[in-house]
């Protein structure tokens, strides 16, 4: 047996401490009843003719405070804050290149 690192210290387990303490996620009701406000937003915007992106500069920018942000989760890029739980740099559709998203923390 190898007393040289208590279990919680040694180089193996601190890893794998990180990944189970990944940020829980809102519940997946709170997760709908976000993303439904979300689509309403944009659909908000898109009738009233406003512009529902972002430019890719405010976007990088937006992505680079999210990704120094307590709630983001590097695992899969989404933030664990209780009011978003969106994906934040997915290929298809992230939070951070749409205009009518803000930040829930107030961060951006
Ligand atoms: S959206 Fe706001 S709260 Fe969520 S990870 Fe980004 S900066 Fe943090």
């Amino acid at each position: 047996m190898n007393a040289q690192f208590p279990i919680s210290t040694s180089p193996v387990y601190v890893p794998i401490q990180r990944i189970y303490r990944e940020k829980r996620l809102p519940s997946k009701f709170q997760l709908a009843k976000n993303a439904t406000s979300a689509v309403f937003r944009v659909a908000k915007a898109v009738i009233r003719g406003e512009s529902v992106t972002v430019d890719n500069a405010t976007m990088e920018a937006r992505l680079t405070t999210c990704e120094q942000c307590e709630y983001y989760r590097p695992k899969d890029g989404r933030c664990a804050h209780v009011k978003c739980g969106c994906y934040l740099k997915s290929l298809l559709l992230k939070k951070t290149k749409l205009a009518t998203e803000k930040c829930p923390a107030g961060k951006w």
